[in-house]
């Protein structure tokens, strides 16, 4: 099974995804937590290449969308489709939607070239349930500000950017509520947590 979180700035994706894992793994799952970008070792290379930069040594929009879909084919290759061989449950912080609502709808790349790319990368291979985590952009913003680290290039883009990949993940969502669960953020992170695992539980049958 392959489920995927998706969602803007500070929706919490990563603490729901170390929830859902730990929850599964005490019910005896092999689970494989993994991300986009940088997942691999080509991949943080290729990470840093796309977040590192200072914004005047950014790559182009076309760049960054080849960039992202290198990470993803190597990513795609290498971690994902062997573990679901292997019958492990892999969980991904972001995959193709966040390539379609960042480098698509917020670079304003044409989303259907940046979806061929994609699939191209991917081999076509799709998530079985996509967990979409909506947070409204100034409050996830604000919550990625209170992070020691600061905001990476991505964060310090303006709020009209990140309201652009929103309504991008909320269209896509619309467009194939089955494999969907549009949870909103802002519930605590039991509750949110709580509405995963039921529908996990319920796609792996247990
Ligand atoms: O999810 P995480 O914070 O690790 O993502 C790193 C950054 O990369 C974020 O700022 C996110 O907006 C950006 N990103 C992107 N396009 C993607 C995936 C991530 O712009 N396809």
């Amino acid at each position: 099974l392959f489920v995927v979180f998706e969602g803007g700035e500070g929706a919490g994706k990563s603490t729901q995804l170390a929830l859902l894992a730990d929850r599964l793994r005490d019910n005896g799952r092999e689970v494989v937590v993994t991300r986009e970008p940088g997942a691999t070792a080509v991949g943080e290379r290729i990470r840093s290449l796309l977040l590192g930069q200072p914004g005047s040594d950014a790559p182009s929009p076309r760049a960054e969308a080849l960039l992202y879909a290198a990470d993803r084919a190597h990513h795609v290759a290498t971690v994902v489709r062997p573990a679901l061989v292997r019958g492990a449950v892999v969980a991904s912080d972001r995959y193709v939607d966040s390539s379609l609502a960042y480098q698509g709808a917020g670079r304003t790349l044409p989303v259907d070239e940046v979806s061929w790319l994609s699939s191209w990368a991917t081999g076509g291979l799709k998530p079985d349930l996509v967990v979409l985590l909506d947070v409204e952009p100034r409050t996830g913003l604000s919550r990625v500000a209170e992070r020691t680290e600061g905001p990476d290039r991505l964060e310090a883009e303006s709020v009209t950017f990140h309201e652009r990949v929103r309504y991008a993940f909320l269209d896509l969502a619309a467009n194939d509520p089955k494999r969907y669960l549009v949870l909103d953020a802002s519930l605590p992170a039991e509750e949110l947590a709580r509405l995963v695992a039921a529908r996990v539980e319920g796609m792996l049958g247990a």
